[in-house]
């Protein structure tokens, strides 16, 4: 995916002027699910990365809103410090899917305007959180960072803490590619933490991914007696063992987050506010630069809804 300027040099302020400093916040460990990349083990990872759950079923559904055409759009979120646990954590709590985009099968170019108005949703209706990252899909190509969608990362993303979520609509899989130490290896990504709302059901199902075994709350029931009670311990349990995958749940409808309140990313011509995700074609200016897209051509448009706010979980602290 590419993040495109075209015939204005505006460039959209929120991915320019990041946070100074991360908030204080607690680790959200004891709502949280990890689930694991193959062969990622269960250290707790340099930047932990929590996931809302409505956060992860919209990405699901812009992901299968076009199988055939990369889609992505911006993350928002809190860049945390959990001062007592002496780490870095990134939430991801909104979702900013770009619109007006060209895309193929395996490129996606965000526009100006799409950006410009991923921007205003961040500025109109997340006013306090920050760009986090990005995804977008690779259908039937896997999970990685092509070479552009390195240099975009690193251009448009470039603090440490800033992500990129790749998702595979077609084979189900996904996968997170965080710096470390300062680098990003874009063959190299890991799971995530699911940060749970109400309900302890995963809306996870990656088929790349397995779930880490998960403490168990103070106040469940009996059954923790072959799952000691670690909920509010801010590392995960030292012994993983084998978990069968918690199953797929998220009916394509259903699982539609509620919209507290409408979005303003809808398209200049077009009021999507309210509306789940769709595609619409795009004949419009051809994008401007690429150095290098993904490979084959296409023209596509991601779906026009800046997505309600999920549930923060953060405990900030002023
Ligand atoms: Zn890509």
């Amino acid at each position: 995916m590419s993040t495109t300027t075209s015939a204005s040099s505006k460039k959209p302020q929120g991915l320019q002027n990041p946070l100074a400093a991360p908030r204080r916040a607690r680790l959200p460990l004891g709502r949280a699910q990890r689930w694991l990349a193959v062969g990622e083990d269960s250290a707790q990872p340099a930047l932990p990365v929590f996931f809302t759950q409505g956060v992860l079923k919209t990405i699901k559904l812009h992901a299968a809103s076009d199988m055939d055409n990369e889609v992505g759009g911006w993350l928002a979120g809190r860049w945390c410090r959990d001062a007592q646990a002496g780490t870095e954590f990134v939430v991801v709590e909104a979702l900013l899917p770009a619109q007006q985009v060209r895309s193929g099968s395996t490129f996606l170019t965000f526009t100006h305007d799409s950006q410009v108005a991923m921007l205003s949703a961040l500025e109109e209706q997340y006013e306090n959180k920050c760009v986090v990252g990005w995804y977008h899909t690779h259908p039937r190509m896997g999970i990685f960072l092509s070479g552009y969608d390195t240099w975009l990362h690193e251009h448009f993303f470039p603090q440490p803490w800033q992500i990129a979520l790749v998702v595979e609509p077609h084979s189900r899989q996904g996968g997170l590619f965080v710096r470390k130490d300062g680098e990003l290896s874009p063959r190299r990504y890991s799971g995530f933490y699911e940060l749970h709302s109400s309900s302890m059901d995963s809306v996870v199902d990656w088929t790349n991914l397995r779930a880490e075994p998960r403490p168990v709350p103070a106040q469940a029931e009996a059954t923790a007696a072959t799952a000691p009670s670690v909920a509010a311990k801010p590392e995960p349990k030292p012994e993983p063992k084998p978990e069968p995958k918690l199953a797929a749940a998220v009916p394509p409808a259903a699982a539609k987050p509620a919209a507290p309140k409408p979005a303003a990313a809808a398209p200049p011509a077009d009021d999507g506010a309210t509306r789940p995700i769709e595609v619409k074609r795009v004949t419009a200016k051809p994008a401007v630069q690429q150095p290098q897209s993904e490979a084959k051509p296409g023209a596509g448009e991601a779906p026009a809804q800046a997505q309600p706010e999920q549930d923060p979980q953060t405990e900030n602290k002023p």
